[in-house]
């Protein structure tokens, strides 16, 4: 923040520099080099972020859904310096170990959801995801399989943005002018219930998804496809919950063809569905699992890939054809990862944040319902415990879509940032999103709320104004 001879630059100067020298991911970039970031921000604190102005928001999103135990805990920090000072990396190639990261993958596995294995570390969950293909297609190399090798994952998943996590990721907008995805990636249909099931009931809209999972898996030949990927409630792609008894209809299906199921756990781990693991809420047994995100709240960039021991005493046997296992970063199991994960876990332990995302979640759905329940331009409001989503539609009744060149669901989320809320727009859903931080205050859920109902009265009012609607 000091250059220029001690200089304290400002806002204007900060985002200067930005406009004019950062490359932002997910930014529509010729908007950001002519206009800059709406906002600098210099400090946060719970779920409040401060910015360069001295102006807070509300973080209904958690930044990106991942600072789960707030902005500014001291604990996670003071584990984070103490760690550096101790021990500032160790790597774990060749067997190399050290402290944290052998605890910490004691702790998760005694944690997890379904018997689990092993973990291994890496630095994102786009990464971990990566791994989790490779893992895939070791274990059929392993076997003498050699052509099980397709991964099905579903359409609004989202799954990363590396060069196979990003064709995993169900979202067109992610692959176009990326030539992705890769040619051994399909997509099963999503369990959108205002779309894909619209007027059937649970039990219909599962043997549907069912039928079109079977149907894919016929077409392709079970005997190409090594795994079957799935966020227990899909993130990004829409906060799109499945039917209940999907997974349990699922299932069965993956197990006939000897296709590894992997919970992609980087979102709903760590308890923002109201426990700790999504796959123990949507009754899911997965071979192998996903997580990132809340396992550090964001302090420290760190994933991790769970295997079950059905999987792990193949990838071990693995060895006697294919050598030592060839695969790891730089920075797998780092020190400093690894301790502020265990100062995560024993905060969200400490201050008991699990039950709390479920009973704060249960206010935030209340309320989210009844400020948007009626209102004439939403479709639906979806979610549980602490995830929600709204859906605009120009029609309730079809229900249609809005053309997306109206960009509704970005607008209302500027119209809420301007009102000191913080919210996050899934344009191909046409959606907001709403993920806080556990421990968000209820006048702050309040606070969040209100703001994004006006803003969305702002916007349905534009829209009326323009003859839009
Ligand atoms: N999986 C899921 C379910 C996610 O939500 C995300 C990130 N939004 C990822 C994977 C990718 O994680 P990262 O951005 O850390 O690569």
């Amino acid at each position: 923040m000091l250059t220029n001879g001690g200089h304290r630059l400002d806002g204007g100067e900060l985002a200067e520099l930005d406009r004019r020298f950062a490359f932002h991911p997910f930014t529509a970039l010729a908007d950001h080099e002519r206009n800059g970031p709406p906002m600098v921000v210099t400090g946060g604190k719970g779920a409040i972020l401060t910015d360069a102005a001295g102006r807070d928001y509300v973080d209904a999103m958690a930044g990106l859904w991942c600072v789960n135990v707030g902005y500014g805990r001291t604990e996670i920090a003071d584990a984070i310096a103490d760690q550096a000072r101790t021990l500032s990396y160790c790597h774990a190639f060749s067997s190399m170990a050290s402290d944290k990261p052998a605890m910490l993958s004691a702790r998760l596995i005694e944690m997890a959801p379904v018997p689990m294995s092993k973990v291994f570390f890496g630095n994102s969950g786009s990464d971990a995801n990566d791994t989790q293909v490779k893992l895939a297609w070791y274990y059929n190399n392993v076997l003498g399989r050699p052509a099980k090798k397709k991964i099905i994952a579903r359409e609004r998943g989202y799954h990363g943005v590396t060069i196979v996590s990003g064709g995993l990721t169900g979202l067109p907008g992610l692959h176009a002018g990326f030539d992705l995805p890769l040619p051994f990636i399909r997509h099963a249909m999503a369990p959108r219930r205002l779309w894909e099931g619209h007027g059937l009931s649970d039990a219909e809209f599962v043997a549907k998804l069912a039928d079109d999972l079977e149907a894919l898996i016929a077409r392709e030949g079970a005997d190409t496809i090594a795994a079957f990927i799935a966020e227990p409630v899909q993130g990004a792609g829409g906060v799109i919950a499945p039917p209940e008894g999907y997974f349990a209809a699922i299932q069965p299906i993956l197990e006939k063809h000897d296709i590894l199921l992997i919970a992609d756990e980087v979102i709903c781990g760590f308890g923002r569905l109201g426990q700790m693991f999504g796959s123990s809420v949507m009754g899911m047994k997965p071979d192998m699992m996903t997580v990132a995100k809340g396992l550090t709240s964001a302090y420290f960039p760190l994933s991790g890939c769970m295997v079950s021991e059905k999987v792990w005493r193949v990838l071990a046997e693995g060895g006697s054809k294919f050598g030592p296992f060839g695969h790891g970063y730089t920075y797998s199991s780092h020190p400093i990862g690894a301790a502020a994960a265990l100062a995560n876990l024993d905060l969200l332990e400490s201050d008991a944040l699990v039950a709390r995302a479920g009973e704060v979640g249960a206010y935030m759905q209340e309320r989210l319902r009844a400020a948007f329940g009626d209102h004439p331009m939403v479709g639906e409001v979806r979610g549980q415990a602490l995830i929600g989503a709204v859906e605009f539609v120009a029609d309730r009744a079809g229900p249609a879509a809005f053309d997306p060149a109206l960009k509704v669901a970005p607008r209302v989320v500027k119209a809420a940032l301007d009102r000191g809320v913080i919210g996050r727009a899934l344009p191909s859903a046409d959606s907001i999103a709403f993920s806080p931080p556990f421990v968000i205050e209820r006048a702050e859920i309040d606070r969040a709320v209100e703001a994004f109902r006006d803003a969305a009265d702002q916007v349905w009012g534009e829209l009326k104004r323009d003859g839009l609607v």
